[in-house]
């Protein structure tokens, strides 16, 4: 009887990402991968979230709102985003009464007061239990690593608006560090490079999708693209053909700014587990660790070995659900 009962509640693991958000249901699986984005029209009325929220981004009458509330990996918005992750709950299907635990990865940086709005907002979905992770320990579960051992694993994860970087071991976060440079300001370079190199303007949803499609750091097989925005000094609408070779040089100070956050955490690390970081390299997670060559860029500058894996944009998401699955045994890891 007790089993069957069991059996009724679920559990559901959030990635609350600053980019996109990931909802796991324990016995259905991922249920929800949306852009971390809400829409509304004067008096709070929620248009759109989501997908259709995002695309409406930067092209919308000033009667409707478009917010990413999370940006910055903070929460910018505190209306905005717990309306957004109670929307994002109900998109999971499961009536009310029947959600047990809900686990949300946050950003390490979040303040007191942003976990309460997080925790309220599970709890106003219909949430028994709710508890939070870091994130960068969700994707380290994720990833597969032992994170309740004495060996160092070092996670950089590369979202939209944050990298964080964090060495763990023994169930908790031995250094870790988050700076406000990621993916969102790989397509602000893009941007500015169009603007400047090419005399264009182009928008950021233009330049994230160029970056998504065509941005590669390796130093050979070079293809070309085209770039299509407005000519800044005429006014129309002008497309240029670029070679993959610029990326490099395009992306090269938000490079620098990441890679020397990784040093600066390298060099916080207590000189013991330098062992285990030479040995096992760092890992690269969130959508970022996704474009090409970006683990050899890093390899090259830091001098270690550096690997992604595949799933590097599920990791959070699949984090929470190994914890979810197995409760008891990472019950430490968890920041309530
Ligand atoms: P967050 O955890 O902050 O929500 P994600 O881990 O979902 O972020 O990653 C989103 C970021 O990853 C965005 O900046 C997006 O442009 C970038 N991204 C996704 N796919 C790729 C790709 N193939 N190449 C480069 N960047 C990518
Ligand atoms: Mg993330």
């Amino acid at each position: 009887m007790l089993s069957f009962f069991k059996r009724l509640f679920v559990d559901i693991g959030v990635d609350l990402g600053t980019a996109n958000t990931v909802v796991y249901v324990g016995h259905k699986g991922y249920v929800v991968n949306e852009p971390s984005v809400i829409a509304y029209k004067k008096q709070n009325q929620i248009v759109a979230v989501g997908r259709d929220a995002r695309d409406m981004l930067g092209k919308t009458h000033p009667g409707i709102t478009v917010i990413r509330p999370l940006a910055d990996g903070v929460i910018a918005d505190f209306v905005a985003g717990e309306e957004m992750i109670k929307a994002f709950i109900r998109q999971a299907g499961i009536p009310r009464m029947l959600i047990n635990r809900i686990l949300i990865g946050v950003p390490t940086g979040v303040t007191s007061v942003e976990k309460r709005a997080v925790i309220e907002s599970a709890q106003l979905a219909g949430a028994r239990k709710v508890h939070l992770i870091s994130e960068p320990m969700a994707a380290a579960i994720g990833v597969g690593v032992n994170v309740l051992g004495s060996h160092a694993n070092m996670i950089v994860d590369i979202g939209g608006g944050t990298t964080d970087i964090a060495v763990i071991n023994y169930g908790g976060l031995v250094v870790d560090n988050t700076i406000r440079v990621a993916g969102d300001e790989l397509n602000e370079a893009l941007v500015r490079y169009a603007k400047h190199e090419l005399n264009l303007r182009i928008g950021e949803s233009t330049a994230e999708r160029i970056k998504m499609e065509y941005a590669t750091l390796k130093d050979n097989e070079h293809t070309h693209f085209v770039i299509k925005g407005i000519d800044i000094q005429e006014g129309i609408p002008r497309q240029v053909e670029v070679s993959t070779a610029v990326f490099c040089d395009v992306f090269q100070d938000v490079l620098t700014s990441i890679t020397n956050a990784i040093i600066q955490t390298l060099d916080k690390l207590p000189p013991d587990l330098a062992g285990d970081v030479i040995d096992r390299g760092i890992i690269l997670t969130g959508g970022g660790a996704l474009m090409e060559g970006l683990d050899g860029y890093i390899r090259n500058i830091i001098n270690l070995p550096v690997s992604s894996p595949s799933n590097a944009l599920f990791c959070v998401a699949e984090g929470t659900r190994k914890v979810l699955d197995n409760f008891e045994m990472y019950k430490n890891v968890l920041l309530t």
